[in-house]
């Protein structure tokens, strides 16, 4: 320091974090020739905590050109401007008077260490738990740890351009993603950029990824339909808007495809879907938004896909992400569909981002909080109350079970979180009854008030029949006489069974599900063999959907159905297969004739 005021040779002392460049040097020198004459000696001294600018000290005389140093100077200009405007701007003054320029420093950390999209960083100890912080190259994360001296953070991209040591910023807000009508029909990663290779999306909004869900008194009850038009789901295990109905089966047991033909069933319908695809093939997920888009789906569909390939904590936000979309539109008073496929490869994808943040693994190595992870995603589907718009979301997450084993840790919390579970079969996938929907295992405990009169009264107590010809399936098994009742009763569950059957992208409207349920109940289809009623059940479809049409209508548009209109349609089911039958024996007579 005694150099500093050393008169003789006057010394001018440049600190900064970097050494300057020569042109920046030269203008030093000028500088100082200008103010000092000739006789000053310019040297420069390292100080890593000048980031923003630099210092120049002569003697007494201080330039501060540092951000702290400009930003002192401009509080003590305004000070000093107002201090003879008395008391016109008081509030200023003491906003002025509170501020700090130093906080601002806070505001840096540093990368301690960077490893498979985890960074810790320090120096940063007003950071939040799950705030947005930048990283170089403007790599983001997301704090999930906050500890004593540091912080352990997610990274959403690349890792690579971060290094240890490199500066990271705080934003001060959450995580959020962009909202709005644009992403209809467009597919996005999980931060909300489009990854179909078209337009940039323009958003109308941001909302956080993470927000409560919607508390009781901002809630009504569940009771309208959200049909998937699969007639297996639809009359049994109907699913009301703002429900949650887990999917729940094996792998390669048609999940996805229940999902997507209740996705291809609201066209037309005024409702939103967006499928969240996490942890799946990239080349599966473009041959499902394909599929979307050839039978037209994609114009309501907004698809946020975070590949098996895209980091952890890209697939543990996706979920999050795509229900904030739906929130939008739920808030905007309408219906949203949103299918999460699936969450058993999200809790794996957040089980590898909490052992890589050193949370202590639980049972099945899962952290202690996995249940809290879905419990409050699926607690953000509901129907609002009319007050609030009264739009509704409803989220069909879908499982994946190994061996059919429901019972294990994933399965059973996302089971007792939903209202419900549609369980599928491999035994019955691979017999061809798809969708392989297990009766006895699944349920739906809120749609039946959501279910339409016409859907109930047509419903009557297939059910039961279906459950009482199992049961003497198992029985009857093995003896070979059986009387004329019993074969009877099975001859009508194995086409109640046949009936349910439907292809993939083939949902069939209500009035449809109605005609074969009518039909069935009233015993029409025991006069054909089994490998008939398929096609039998289509030309009844055409024929009574023709016929009845005026009430056929009336079916899909309200939802009513009176038990005059219930016989009527009996009657022209019962006609139509009667005479088809009719014709069958006539054709087999005629066949047999020498
Ligand atoms: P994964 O576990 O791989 O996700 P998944 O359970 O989602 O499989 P899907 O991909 O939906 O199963 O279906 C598996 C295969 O079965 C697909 O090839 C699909 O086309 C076919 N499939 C599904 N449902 C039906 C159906 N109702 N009729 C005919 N084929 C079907
Ligand atoms: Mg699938």
């Amino acid at each position: 320091m005694s150099n500093r005021n050393d008169t003789a040779v006057r010394q001018a002392i440049l600190i900064s974090a970097a050494r300057p460049g020569v042109a920046q040097w030269s203008r030093m020198e000028a500088f100082l020739r200008e103010r000092y004459g000739e006789d000053v000696e310019l040297v420069w001294q390292k100080d890593a905590s000048l980031r923003n600018g630099f210092r120049l000290e002569i003697g007494d005389d201080v330039y501060d050109w540092s951000l702290e140093g400009r930003m002192r100077q401009l509080a003590h200009h305004v000070h000093e401007a107002l201090r003879g405007a008395g008391d016109v701007i008081p509030l200023l003054r003491s906003a002025i008077e509170e501020w700090q320029p130093e906080a601002l420093a806070q505001n840096t950390g540093t990368v301690l260490t960077v490893e498979d999209g985890i960074a810790t960083v320090s120096g940063l100890p007003d950071a939040f738990y799950g705030e947005i912080l930048i990283f170089s190259d403007g790599v983001r994360g997301m704090v999930q740890n906050l500890e004593r001296d540091e912080i352990g953070c997610i990274l959403f991209g690349d890792d690579s351009a971060v290094e240890q040591g490199s500066p990271v910023y705080r934003t001060n807000r959450v995580a959020g993603i962009p909202v709005g009508e644009g992403f209809l029909g467009r597919v996005v990663d999980a931060l909300g950029s489009p990854i179909d290779g078209g337009a940039p999306v323009e958003a109308e909004a941001y909302r956080p990824m993470e927000s409560p869900a919607p508390d009781i008194i901002a809630r009504q009850p569940v009771n309208q339909p959200m049909e998937t038009g699969l007639i297996a789901i639809d009359s049994m295990f109907p699913i009301g808007r703002g429900q949650r109905e887990l999917i729940i089966g094996d792998r390669q047991t048609g999940k996805t495809a229940v999902a997507l033909d209740t996705i291809l069933n609201q066209r037309g319908k005024d409702v939103v879907c967006i499928y969240v695809a996490i942890g799946q093939k990239a080349s599966s997920v473009s041959q499902l938004v394909n599929s979307l888009r050839r039978r037209g789906a994609m114009d309501y569909t907004i698809v946020v896909n975070a590949s098996a390939s895209d980091p952890a904590p890209l697939q543990y936000v996706a979920p999050y992400a795509g229900c904030a979309m739906g929130e939008y539109f739920m808030e905007k008073g309408q219906d949203v569909l949103i299918v999460y496929d699936d969450l058993s490869k999200h809790a794996v994808a957040y089980r590898a981002l909490s052992l890589l943040l050193g949370r202590s693994p639980g049972r099945e190595a899962y952290p202690g909080d996995v249940f809290y992870l879905h419990s409050r995603l699926l607690e953000r589907a509901a129907h609002l109350s009319d007050e609030l718009g009264g739009g509704s979301m409803t989220a069909l997450p879908i499982v994946e079970t190994q061996a059919g084993d429901v019972s294990a840790y994933i399965p059973t919390n996302i089971i007792s979180i939903t209202d419900g579970q549609l369980f599928l079969e491999s035994d019955l996938f691979f017999s061809g009854q798809r969708p392989a929907v297990n009766i006895g295992l699944s349920v739906s405990r809120v749609g039946g008030d959501a279910q339409t009169p016409a859907m109930k009264r047509a419903t009557g107590s297939i059910r039961l029949d279906l459950a009482q010809y199992r049961e003497m399936e198992v029985f009857t098994q093995f003896s070979s006489d059986l009387d004329e009742s019993t074969r009877r009763q099975l001859r009508y569950g194995q086409g109640l069974m046949r009936l349910l059957r439907q292809k993939q992208y083939h949902p069939l409207q209500q009035h449809e599900q109605v005609i074969l349920l009518i039909a069935a109940q009233a015993h029409a289809f025991l006069d054909f063999e089994i490998d008939e009623i398929e096609s039998v059940a289509q030309r009844l479809l055409a024929h009574v959907s023709e016929a009845e049409h005026a009430l056929c209508q009336k079916i899909d548009q309200a939802g009513s159905l009176s038990p005059e209109e219930r016989a009527q349609l009996k009657d022209s089911c019962v006609d139509f297969l009667s005479a088809e039958a009719a014709k069958k024996k006539d054709v087999i007579r005629d066949a047999k004739r020498p």
